[in-house]
């Protein structure tokens, strides 16, 4: 597919991997020109992360997905059209379209600043389209603004592995000792920030991915095994990233008396009963759901001062099945990113 240049004239039909139904490979279509309507921009998309949310929205693993769905929500781009009473945004501006596309404002949730929690939320590439597309309209006050300049794959992994890591870490609370099952394009965002933060890190992978292990040790984790080892000293908390149920009572029993356990997607397969004395002792087991805006603002203020880099497999948009396929069969190390 050829990529736009700027002097490409504007209106060009648009390209899209398409979900039409669950569980079947996504299609590449060609639709009109999407138009921005009051409150809205359109995007034209530079890079688009593959998120393992987007797994579990074209697996039906996620109720209720809007269909035909443009999945994808770690989008980097520019605007290329500005819809009615968009002040803060403007043509050609950089930004950063998260899963968190729209809520509600007036739900207790949205009142109590935890518009995480909306009860009639949009998300982008679930319930509104998303970024496996040469464009895409989102709703402007839930836009990120980037900096002007910087490596769009690079960036768009920040979008949600980097995000929500950033929530789920929040939510880890202040222990030095912190565990992270399942090593991949959050963990190796996170892991950075931890490091950054001055927090050992002990990073647990599947059963015998040494390469996994070894790229853990490269980003700074002073340990690196697999999850059902026992690490060598108790941890204050954990995040599990992996979507593997079996692993809750896994890091329960790895955390200290009073530590914390925190599950940071969106789907996980059944947690199989456990004794009640690896929760007993005050240890804490806690979800994390979606983002606020809040939690955009003080991760990309973090970014540059944490120095984060990300490893970044790119796919061209017309191959976002095999980018879905790697990611699910854990060939990837880093994040895959789509480039239209
Ligand atoms: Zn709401
Ligand atoms: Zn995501």
């Amino acid at each position: 597919m050829m990529r736009m240049t700027p002097a490409a004239p504007k209106v060009v039909a648009m390209q899209a991997m398409v979900l039409e139904r669950l569980g079947e490979p996504l299609k590449l279509v060609e639709r009109p020109d999407p138009k921005p309507t009051d409150g809205e921009i359109r995007v034209r998309v530079a890079a688009c992360g593959v998120c393992r949310t987007d797994l579990h929205v074209v697996d039906g693993e996620l109720p209720k997905p809007k269909l035909p769905i443009v999945p994808g929500h770690e989008i980097v781009g520019r605007v290329d059209a500005v819809g009615g009473g968009v002040e803060a945004l403007r043509e050609d501006m950089r930004v950063g379209i998260p899963w968190l596309g729209k809520t509600c404002g007036h739900c207790r949730y949205c009142r109590e600043g935890r518009e995480n929690l909306c009860d009639h939320p949009l998300f982008t590439g679930y319930t509104r389209d998303g970024g496996y597309a040469s464009h895409v309209v989102a709703d402007a006050r839930y836009v990120f603004p980037l900096p002007e300049s910087g490596d769009d794959v690079a960036a768009a992994p920040l979008l949600c592995a980097g995000l929500i890591g950033w929530r789920s870490l929040k939510m880890a609370g202040e222990g030095k000792k912190i565990g992270f099952y399942g090593f991949g394009a959050a963990a190796h965002i996170i892991a950075q920030v931890a490091r950054w933060q001055g927090r050992d890190i002990y990073a647990f992978t599947r059963s015998g991915d040494v390469a996994a292990q070894a790229f853990a040790r490269k980003l700074g984790a002073c340990w690196a095994g697999s999850s059902e080892d026992t690490p060598p000293e108790a941890l204050d908390c954990a995040i599990i990233y992996a979507p593997v149920g079996a692993l809750v009572p896994a890091a329960l029993r790895a955390v200290r008396k009073g530590g914390r356990v925190v599950c940071a997607g969106i789907h996980m397969s059944d947690i199989p009963s456990f004794p009640y004395s690896i929760l007993w002792e005050e240890r804490q087991l806690q979800s994390v759901a979606n983002l606020t805006r809040k939690d955009g603002e003080e991760f990309f203020a973090i970014v540059p001062q944490a120095g984060i880099v990300t490893q970044t497999v790119p796919y061209p948009l017309a191959r976002a099945n095999d980018a879905l396929a790697d990611l699910r069969s854990g060939r990837l190390q880093g994040a895959a990113v789509l480039v239209p």
